[in-house]
């Protein structure tokens, strides 16, 4: 199984990846592959200063910098383990350039979704969890210091919400959309329902 998790920054989708890896290896009886974009590989992370500490950029250099990443991360890390029989659990994924350089930064679908399609040879994910919360909420839990993106203004956030939501509607077999505005344990607990029921587990 591929599985990615979406959502803003702060709405809790490291703790909540961190509970379900354990979950997962228990009741599938398989090595279960944690992994985050951007920044998942060791190319990545260099990406991911680029992208997140860099001075500010062109939009396009930005999503093609998220794609790049994207497709190593695809290419050495997630196909291989795929592969070899793994769960593949992965914090954001290809629709996060969807919300945040298609619609966020105003780049529109068709090129980004083109591009990353590419980069990641068609590969989906099984499911989608999105975490859903009122980015002004995230933004109070959050404790780290933000970055460059956190930054951005309040309407970049509401924009990339609605962005996630509607592709969510539009493709309800694969996304699973959670109310993130819960604890930990009782979100933990409708995502382990709602990903047993999709894939059958
Ligand atoms: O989820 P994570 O904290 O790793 O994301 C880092 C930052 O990059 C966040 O501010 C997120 O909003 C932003 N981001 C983005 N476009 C993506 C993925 C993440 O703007 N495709």
């Amino acid at each position: 199984y591929f599985i990615s998790f979406e959502g803003g920054d702060g709405v809790g989708k490291s703790t909540q990846l961190r509970l379900l890896r354990d979950w997962l290896a228990e009741v599938t009886g398989r090595d279960v592959v944690l992994t985050r974009e951007p920044g998942g590989t060791e190319l990545g992370a260099v990406l991911r200063r680029a992208i997140l500490h860099g001075d500010d950029m062109d939009p396009r250099t930005e999503a093609l910098l998220y794609a790049a990443d994207r497709a190593h991360h695809v290419a050495s890390l997630i196909r291989p383990a795929l592969e070899r029989g793994a769960v593949v659990l992965t914090d954001r994924y290809l629709d996060s350039s969807l919300a945040y350089q298609a619609v966020g930064r105003g780049l529109g679908d068709d090129s980004v979704e083109v591009v990353n399609r590419w980069a990641v040879q068609d590969l989906m994910p099984d499911a989608t969890v999105l975490l859903d919360l009122d980015p002004v909420v995230a933004a109070r839990r959050r404790t780290s210091t933000p970055d460059r993106l956190e930054r951005a203004g309040d309407e970049f956030h509401r924009r990339t919400r609605e962005a996630f939501l509607s592709r969510a509607a539009a493709e309800p077999d694969r996304w699973i959309v959670i109310d993130a505005d819960g604890d930990v344990d009782d979100l933990q607990a409708q995502i382990r329902v709602a990903l047993a029921a999709r894939l059958d587990l």
